[in-house]
């Protein structure tokens, strides 16, 4: 196989909690599988969750998505930013509401700290409402040797609640 057509596995979380969230990320990851490069693979539940960060806002829908990629990190980022303009965003205040936010997780195993993109995602092992979908779908995932059950251990999940059916 030639470098370039060579994918990798990325994780990404979505989420969001203006209108209807789930329709939200139903129509992201519609949008994210119809960019050339990207294939999705694996999608989790989808969860109702807590606001994180700045807390006097409505509550959220959280998931996560396995894709394989042919994009570098920084064009998978582009897609994603893409993704949540053509679905309307915009940015207005930090951790703020928002129709949609997909953000890339871990690429491959490439760790990388550029002004606009972080790898693995600098938040990942603090919040319950990644984790837990990421888990459903990556029950192995490891970061610097610690799995995805000892990281979950040390937050309140108690929250996080499977939505039914999607
Ligand atoms: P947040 O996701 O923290 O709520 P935003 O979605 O508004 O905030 O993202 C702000 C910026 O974070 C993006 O424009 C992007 O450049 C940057 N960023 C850095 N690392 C990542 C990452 N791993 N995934 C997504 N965005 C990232
Ligand atoms: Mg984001």
């Amino acid at each position: 196989m030639s470098d370039k057509a060579r994918k990798v596995e990325a994780f990404i979380s979505l989420g969001g909690n203006i209108g209807d969230p789930s329709i939200a990320i139903e129509d992201a990851l519609t949008a994210l599988a119809n960019k050339p490069g990207v294939t999705v693979t694996t999608r989790s539940r989808f969860y109702r969750t807590p606001p994180w960060g700045k807390t006097d806002q409505s509550e959220f829908v959280n998931a996560c998505a396995g894709v394989k990629t042919t994009l570098t990190p920084t064009e998978l980022l582009k897609t994603c930013l893409e993704v949540e303009t053509s679905m309307g965003r915009v940015r207005e205040e930090r951790w703020g509401p928002r129709i949609i936010d997909l953000d890339i997780l871990t690429y491959g195993d490439v760790t990388m700290d550029d002004p606009d993109l972080t790898l693995p995602h600098p938040y990942l092992t603090e919040r319950a409402f990644v984790l837990v979908p990421l888990k459903d779908i990556a029950p192995d995932f490891q970061l610097n040797g610690t799995d995805i059950s000892a990281m979950l251990e040390k937050l309140d999940t108690s929250e996080i609640v499977a939505m039914d059916q999607h």
